[in-house]
């Protein structure tokens, strides 16, 4: 049984009495409650970046800084802008799905053009995090559906993005990230991100698409997530008829997969 808030009023009836009127406003109030968690959080995120840029500006006004430090202090204020750029395209991102309907099926993208870029995009990516010449993560892309899939290329392309990002950020340097794209025996199809990564507690998983949730905040930082990346892949698969699962074990790894239904998939028109 779920507690019930109600709305009590008591009108003049005439005659001395009085009608009363209840309402239900359980609903009203949750919405309100995750609005102004939401705006907290929001401030929060925003505030913690400003409040160390602000810290290295009045550092570089007031010291003596040789050139080398003075540097390095430029080289994490730019780390800090680059947080709150991210942060700001998240939410725009977010706010952009949630205002506009759910494409339809009059656009079409190939599979195989997507993969491509989502293979392009990962290894710029493990570079930058591999800098200081630690092995490469062992990435591979497997495209077992060359078809086409109906929906915003951009809005796919991010979501799938985000996953594969994510594999990349949980897994350290070595280990193996598997990204494919297959159709299933029942005309559906799924995008799949297997790693050998950090793995997420049973606990966990059910909050993993809320917004700023977080499994490790200081990991989540370090690499630059804003905890928004889940929450976006899920209304991107939810507005293309899809749902997004993980399987997890802790220490061993995740699976994270978008299941496309088959009126969204189509073989290539060649
Ligand atoms: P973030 O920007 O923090 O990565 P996300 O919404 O993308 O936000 O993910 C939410 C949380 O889920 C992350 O902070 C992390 O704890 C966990 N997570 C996501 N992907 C993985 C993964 N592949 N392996 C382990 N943990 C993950």
């Amino acid at each position: 049984t779920r507690p019930v808030r109600l709305s009590v009023q008591l009108y003049p009836y005439g005659g001395g009495r009085k009608l009363l009127l209840s309402r239900d406003v359980t609903a009203v109030e949750q919405a309100e409650a995750m609005r102004r968690d939401f705006v907290a959080n929001v401030s929060h995120e925003i505030r913690t970046p400003l409040t160390v840029l602000s810290g290295f500006v009045e550092t570089l006004q007031t010291l003596e800084l040789e050139p080398l430090e003075r540097d390095s202090y430029l080289d994490l204020m730019a780390q800090q802008g680059r947080r709150m750029q991210s942060l700001v395209d998240d939410l725009l991102t977010l706010s952009k799905l949630e205002g506009s309907p759910s494409p339809g099926v009059d656009v079409w993208s190939s599979v195989l053009t997507l993969m491509r870029q989502l293979a392009q995009d990962a290894h710029s990516l493990t570079r930058v995090i591999n800098i200081d010449g630690k092995a490469l993560h062992d990435l591979k892309f497997e495209c077992l559906f060359q078809g086409e899939i109906a929906g915003v290329a951009a809005e796919l392309h991010s979501a799938m993005g985000n996953l594969v990002s994510n594999a990349i950020r949980y897994t350290p340097p070595g280990g193996q990230i598997w990204v494919s794209f297959k159709r299933l025996p029942g005309g559906q199809a799924t995008f799949e991100v297997l790693d050998s990564g950090a793995g997420i507690a049973p606990e966990h998983l059910p909050r993993l698409t809320e917004r700023f949730y977080r499994v490790d905040r200081s990991r989540s930082r370090e690499t630059g997530g804003t905890g928004l990346g889940l929450a976006i892949v899920k209304h991107v698969a939810q507005r293309h008829g899809g749902y997004l699962t993980v399987e997890s074990r802790l220490g061993k790894g995740s699976s994270f997969r978008i299941t496309f239904p088959a009126e969204r998939l189509r073989e290539a028109a060649y």
